[in-house]
């Protein structure tokens, strides 16, 4: 490698570091809630557990202005269209946050209204298992999602 080249790659792979660490610390979430795990969420979301010191603090209601989805409780058959063109309106880079079983697997709903999982509509990054998560879980599957944004590779 030329002096110039390992130069050039010294100070892109630093540029993507910094923008990594300001994407994991810059979330602005789109709760996508449609059932009782919503509860837990916004205990999270209180001042007690501070969602804050993540730098997820804001939330935003619409998807243009989201980079992170979370959905929030069980999905119906009929709700998967909205929640894929939700996903589709957020523009990249974007992650999904898998929030209880009931969007993991579909829980216990194991019937033909329910979605088996949201990951048979769209990608997701994170799953917080439990019904309904403790803050403590979600607040852990956040720095698991800060993790994956700090190493995926950076556009410069
Ligand atoms: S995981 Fe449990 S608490 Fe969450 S939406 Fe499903 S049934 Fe409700």
């Amino acid at each position: 490698m030329s002096i110039l080249n390992s130069v050039t790659g010294f100070f892109t792979s630093k540029l993507e570091e910094a923008i990594g660490w300001a994407r994991k610390y810059s979330i602005f979430q789109y709760p996508f809630v449609t059932a009782c795990c919503g509860m837990e969420y916004m205990a999270t979301a209180t001042s007690h557990y501070d969602m804050d010191r993540f730098g997820a603090g804001l939330v935003r209601f619409s998807p243009r202005q989201s980079d992170v989805l979370f959905v929030v409780g069980t999905i119906s058959q009929k709700m998967a269209p909205v929640l894929k063109k939700i996903y589709d309106q957020m523009c990249e880079p974007k992650w999904v946050v898998a929030f209880g079983v009931c969007t993991c697997t579909g829980g216990f709903y194991d019937n033909y209204a329910t979605v088996m999982g949201i990951d048979t509509i769209i990608p997701v990054d994170v799953y917080i298992p439990g019904c309904p998560p403790r803050p403590e879980n979600v607040l852990d599957g956040l720095m698991k999602l800060q993790e994956k944004i700090q190493r995926q590779k950076q556009a410069v």
